[in-house]
């Protein structure tokens, strides 16, 4: 096996397989041919479902595999559903995902795949040097989707835990003896549920009548043990679904980071991050896939030379990113989560009762105006993010 590539990707997760799918498919032959090594620790892909709202086209279409154009939001003055239009959400079947970008690279005689785990790396003139398990490789571009663990550690041991705040969620996919669910919405959001020290909510999904992901989904600073999260959905499945007897066929599990500080830090020395630890993750939502999508194309767009431009592949623009003040947004948004979680219920009920789903789903995407985002923030009670506006212009102060 060869010892220096073109391109060396340091894990083969979903940001990874998003940019070498991508490259693959540049206009014309140019990406076709690189030379590119994939070092991948796991014997096996991650164990993930993806969700998003697009309003076009996107790389991925074609893996998704269930979308839906009513979504429902639940809380104090109960159920409120609205079409979405041009909206869909989708869902993305990540075994489906990793089953099809994995084979396609395994099978590719440009592509070399190692299992190993990736141990150091450091600049050497214009190439990075890659220490695995399994030898050294040289790469004239490496992008990692992996934060440096070592750097992790030690900035936590100069400014405390890292991340100080999680979304983390467990969902169970449950299969119903009969058809007790309306197919045709997404419950995006349930507030009604215990809040305890963090802002709960559960998420449903509906596959078919008696199929469907229900998901409990926490916004906070401590994380929760098993129970927590099935004590919570074996109540909400009995009160919105009744008596009526199911099995929970799988379990999805995991943990997002919250947060708006810089991921810079924990870049491995001569690598280009990209994923989550390229801060790619939204802070205040946790959605991620399409903006890795855009992120890689843009990421691939760059190495061929192409900044600022338009419209490269078909679809999305691959090269705007968003405009600053939606990080500040998510940062007032973060800190009432962290330090009043209580309020983040009655934030998202007067946001999704007060709002169209469509301009919330546009502000998120960080593609709103600024009347438009003014029109959300009047919304919503104003003293927890006044309280935030404060806090915050007395730390850039300091
Ligand atoms: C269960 C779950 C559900 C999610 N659902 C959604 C959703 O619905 N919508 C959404 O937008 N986002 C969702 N997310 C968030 C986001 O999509 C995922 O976190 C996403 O997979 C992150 O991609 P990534 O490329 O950054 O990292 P990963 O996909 O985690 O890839 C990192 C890879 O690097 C490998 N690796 C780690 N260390 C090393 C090393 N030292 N050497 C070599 N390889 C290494 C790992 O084995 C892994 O394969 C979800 C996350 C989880 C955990």
């Amino acid at each position: 096996m060869p010892a220096t590539y073109d391109i060396i990707l340091i894990g083969a997760g979903c940001s990874s397989m998003q940019f070498l799918y991508q490259l693959r498919r540049y206009p014309g032959k140019r990406g076709k041919k690189l030379r590119v090594l994939v070092i991948e620790a796991s014997q096996t892909a991650p164990r993930r479902t993806w969700c998003f709202w697009s309003s076009e086209e996107h790389t991925f279409s074609s893996f998704v595999s269930h979308s839906w154009n009513r979504v429902t939001f639940a809380g104090k003055s109960g159920e409120r559903s609205q079409p979405v239009n041009p909206y869909t959400y989708q869902y993305i079947d990540g075994d489906h995902f990793f089953k099809k970008t994995w084979e396609e690279a395994k099978k590719d005689e440009y592509t070399v795949w190692l299992h190993a785990t990736v141990t150091a790396t450091k600049s050497v003139g214009n190439q990075t040097q890659v220490e695995t398990s399994a030898g050294t490789f040289t790469g004239n571009k490496v992008y990692s989707s992996v934060s440096n663990p070592a750097k992790i550690e030690s900035w936590k041991r100069k400014h405390g835990q890292f991340p100080g705040l999680w979304q983390h969620f467990k969902g169970w996919f449950v299969r119903f003896d009969e058809s007790v669910i309306a197919p045709d919405a997404v419950t995006l959001m349930d507030f009604r549920v215990p809040q305890k020290d963090a802002a709960v909510f559960v998420y449903v999904l509906p596959f078919s009548p008696n199929y469907a992901l229900v998901e409990c989904t926490v916004f906070g600073k401590r994380l929760w043990a098993d129970e927590d999260y099935d004590h919570i959905l074996k109540a909400y499945i009995k009160e919105t679904f009744g008596e009526k007897s199911y099995r929970c066929e799988s379990v999805e599990k995991g943990r997002i980071p919250m947060t708006t500080s810089s991921f810079s830090s924990f870049v491995w020395d001569g690598t280009e991050a990209i994923g989550t630890a390229g801060g790619v993750v939204k802070p205040s939502t946790g959605y991620f896939f399409l903006r890795s999508e855009r992120h890689t194309k843009r990421k691939v767009a760059e190495y061929f030379g192409e900044h600022g431009s338009q419209n490269i592949y078909s679809g999305v623009d691959s090269t705007n990113s968003s405009p600053p003040r939606f990080a500040f947004y998510d940062e007032l948004l973060l800190g009432i989560i962290q330090q009043e979680p209580e309020r983040v219920k009655p934030i998202m009920e007067a946001l999704f009762s007060k709002n169209d789903f469509r301009h919330i789903f546009t502000f998120l995407d960080e593609r709103s105006n600024l009347p438009g985002d003014a029109r959300i923030f009047m919304t919503l009670p104003y003293i927890p993010f006044l309280k935030q506006l404060f806090a915050y212009i007395s730390k850039k102060r300091i």
